[in-house]
């Protein structure tokens, strides 16, 4: 198949969740536009069936940017309660979601389920968008000169840390992480925890098959990575019981183990003419603070926003106009990007160090948090709503 890229107003590349919600977003509000999305996957969703399992940690910004395009995973299991502590050092600190008086903290889903369900609601639009294009099979890399003059391409073709070039900031944190499912016992279901330890942090999240459940995220060195990947299950539940070191329940069975490297990857300028980079193709964050996809989905919101105010009219100055809403564009995503970025490298980097200084500066850190509510209830808004 032929895409006629020359009658593009948008390009979008990568069919991600950013991808995906950016193009819903652009086609809700102008289903007139000439919009081409360039997909690397198959259209047919089966793809997924063995695709990726990672539950990913929507914050209460996300779900409802995600209710209100109709493309929210329902059911999908609520955090009620943070419990975040340091293996071995004093401190720590309990948020619950009465205390920022919100229904939930965040809700878990599996990053193939909110793929699934974004696709979903595209396919429902493009029955609406006589000019929308969705090409599959599609990565050949594209250039802004293959478009028409005035159109504009968005790269949204995040990926990996380690499928990656390296941008302005790169940071190889030297860790991966080890993702999978528990079946457990005695767990509370609505928490979550986040444990940090010599190697890294530890997390464990609830499930979206129920209380029975939890997802891990576990970080530490590749080597361990490694390690842990192998061994066999019923080591592996002793050691992961034994790095957390906390009495939260049993865990009985463990599945779908699988390891990613982490880093940081930051483009600084992320629009130049007429092309502009969202989600991980802007930004590649440790999963930490669960604030990727989160800080990506904001990224995608505003852009398809800014561009239909221009794409939605006629304008004899389509090219000067683009141009202006780009630059803005960029100037409105900064403060947000910049704290999300700067929050998650500290404590990516704050935890993984033993110096003594710094020992006892995230002791008093959790501790503050813990008994200074109004500090506990921005550091929670900023990681729910981020800066829109
Ligand atoms: C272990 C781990 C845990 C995480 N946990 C969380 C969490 O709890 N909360 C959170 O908010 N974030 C989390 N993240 C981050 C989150 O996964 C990413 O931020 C998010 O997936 C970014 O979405 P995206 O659409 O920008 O990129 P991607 O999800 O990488 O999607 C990009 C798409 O583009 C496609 N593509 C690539 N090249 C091309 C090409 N040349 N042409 C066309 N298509 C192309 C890819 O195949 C892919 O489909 C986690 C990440 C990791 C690694």
């Amino acid at each position: 198949m032929t895409i006629p890229l020359n009658s593009a107003q948008i390009v979008i590349q990568g069919a991600g969740p950013v991808g995906l919600a950016c193009a819903i977003w652009l086609l809700e509000n102008n289903p007139d536009l000439h919009l081409i999305l360039l997909d690397k996957n198959p259209s047919d969703d089966q793809f997924l069936a063995s695709g990726d399992e990672r539950g990913i940690a929507i914050s209460e910004g996300s779900k409802q940017l995600l209710e209100n395009m109709h493309a929210w995973v329902k059911d999908a299991p609520a955090i009620h309660y943070v419990h975040v502590s340091h293996r071995g050092h004093f401190g720590q600190t309990m948020m619950s979601k009465d205390e920022i008086a919100q229904s939930a903290l965040g809700h878990i889903v599996r990053y193939r389920d909110i793929i699934l369900a974004l696709r979903h609601r595209l396919r429902h639009l493009q029955t609406i968008a006589s000019h929308f294009e969705w090409a599959f099979d599609f990565s050949a890399p594209m250039t802004v000169d293959q478009l028409a003059e005035d159109a504009c391409l968005v790269h949204a073709d995040g990926g990996l840390f380690h499928e990656q070039s390296a941008k302005d900031r790169h940071k190889d944190y030297g860790q991966s992480a080890l993702v999978g499912s528990l079946e457990v016992s005695d767990i509370t279901p609505d928490m979550a925890w986040e444990r940090f330890t010599e190697e890294g942090p530890i997390a464990i999240l609830p499930h979206h098959q129920g209380p029975n459940f939890k997802n891990f995220v576990w970080c530490a060195s590749q080597n361990t990575i490694d390690r842990l990947v192998a061994l066999e299950e019923k080591t592996f539940l002793l050691e992961l019981q034994e790095a957390l070191h906390l009495p939260i329940g049993k865990f009985l069975h463990v599945f779908h183990r699988k390891s990613y490297p982490l880093g940081l990857n930051i483009k600084q300028h992320i629009v130049v003419d007429r092309e502009v980079w969202i989600g991980n193709a802007a930004q590649t964050l440790h999963p930490v603070a669960g604030q990727g996809l989160n800080l990506g989905l904001r990224d995608a919101h505003t852009l398809a926003t800014s561009l239909n105010y221009i794409y939605a009219r006629p304008s004899e100055h389509l090219g000067e106009d683009l141009h202006k809403t780009l630059s803005r564009y960029q100037q409105l995503r900064q403060t947000d990007r910049n704290a999300t970025i700067q929050v998650t490298d500290l404590m990516a980097s704050a935890f993984a160090t033993n110096a003594l200084p710094f020992v006892i500066s995230r002791g008093l850190a959790l501790s503050a948090l813990q008994w200074l509510p109004p500090l506990k209830n921005k550091l929670a808004r900023q990681m729910m709503f981020g800066q829109r």
